[in-house]
């Protein structure tokens, strides 16, 4: 059909005015994003059973699997030796790679590379690959991985330098972060309102975990904008904890309605933006941040992280620390 007259022209005029606006505004922007899970078999693997574990995996992965998202764990192998409980924590990890996932160095004992010395650095790495080495070999997989734990990559550019030379003489590739919404923090005192049966403060922590999440996406991806002038493929940092067990999936969705597809590490790595210069030393922080800072520019303006879940956690480990320690666990 074909509108005529003056009233098609008016219509037709409408249109031009009108629908550009709606389509830009509606318009999902093509996003992409690897994600990444560390401190396996799990952040606060010392205070859990074996078993419960196992449990909290097996979740985790469930959802992940069933929505097709690539996913890298980084493994600290220590988490590994309790007694009595090797296998189970062993099985924990090989679940990732049954699953389909890949698996990645994290070192022995989650070792920053700014407190130690390069050798012991080095030596931690080395060690913190036996079992994982074994399981992607059963996997026919290799470890190709590394993430530095508190993204601690050097305190000088020399010994920057030479880790990364020493890590790719291992056949490791650095893995980079550029998302990052501290769910560590909010999952050590999501995991105590959960032992505590506490769903309201359970629920107030997801909210703001997701809030939060929001917050850091608009700021990180404006950087990248500003940056690069697009928005590079963006590797995000999460961990093996509850939350993320029990939430990942609202997670997904928020970066999903925001346009992101989830790719692999590889994919997302292939981006050129993880080949520009990149001169930080320093507390670890994110890749956005070393990029923007070697360029000279001190991102300003980072959001601030919602102060009454750091007092939580404080307060947690204050008692934790008063308690006096449990005859058996
Ligand atoms: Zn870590």
């Amino acid at each position: 059909m074909k509108a005529t007259g003056a009233f098609g022209a008016i219509a037709a005029l409408l249109c031009l005015l009108v629908l550009p606006f709606p389509s830009y505004s509606q318009a999902t922007p093509q996003r992409a994003i690897a994600i990444t899970i560390d401190d396996l078999p799990a952040g606060s693997a010392n205070a859990m059973t074996g078993t419960e574990i196992l449990e909290m995996t097996t979740k985790l992965l469930g959802t992940l699997r069933e929505q097709k998202i690539p996913v890298v764990g980084f493994v600290n192998e220590q988490k590994l030796y309790k007694t009595g409980e090797v296998d189970q924590r062993i099985k924990a990890l090989s679940l990732w790679l049954d699953y389909g996932f890949e698996l990645g160095n994290h070192t022995f004992a989650h070792t920053s590379l700014n407190r130690v010395t390069l050798q012991a650095w080095e030596e931690e790495v080395i060690r913190g690959e036996t079992v994982t080495r074994m399981l992607l070999e059963q996997h026919k997989m290799k470890l190709r991985y590394l993430r530095h734990p508190y993204l601690d990559a050097g305190r000088d550019l020399k010994t920057r330098r030479e880790a990364e030379e020493f890590l790719s003489s291992r056949g490791y590739q650095v893995a980079p972060v550029t998302m990052d919404a501290w769910d560590w923090m909010y999952g050590g005192v999501y995991e105590d309102a959960r032992k505590r049966g506490d769903a309201a403060l359970q629920q107030q922590l997801v909210s703001s975990y997701l809030e939060y999440t929001t917050t850091v996406f608009d700021y990180y991806e404006k950087l990248s904008r500003d940056l690069f002038g697009y928005e590079p493929k963006q590797v995000l940092l999460l961990h093996g904890n509850w939350l993320e067990a029990d939430h990942i999936g609202e997670l997904l969705e928020l970066l999903r309605k925001r346009g992101y597809q989830f790719v692999s590490l590889a994919d997302a790595l292939s981006d050129v933006a993880y080949s520009v210069p990149d001169e930080y030393v320093g507390e670890g922080t994110g890749w956005l941040d070393h990029w923007s800072i070697t360029r000279g520019h001190i991102p300003l303006g980072e959001p601030s992280f919602p102060q009454w879940v750091i007092d939580k956690s404080r307060e947690i480990h204050r008692q934790a620390a008063a308690a006096p320690a449990p005859a058996t666990k």
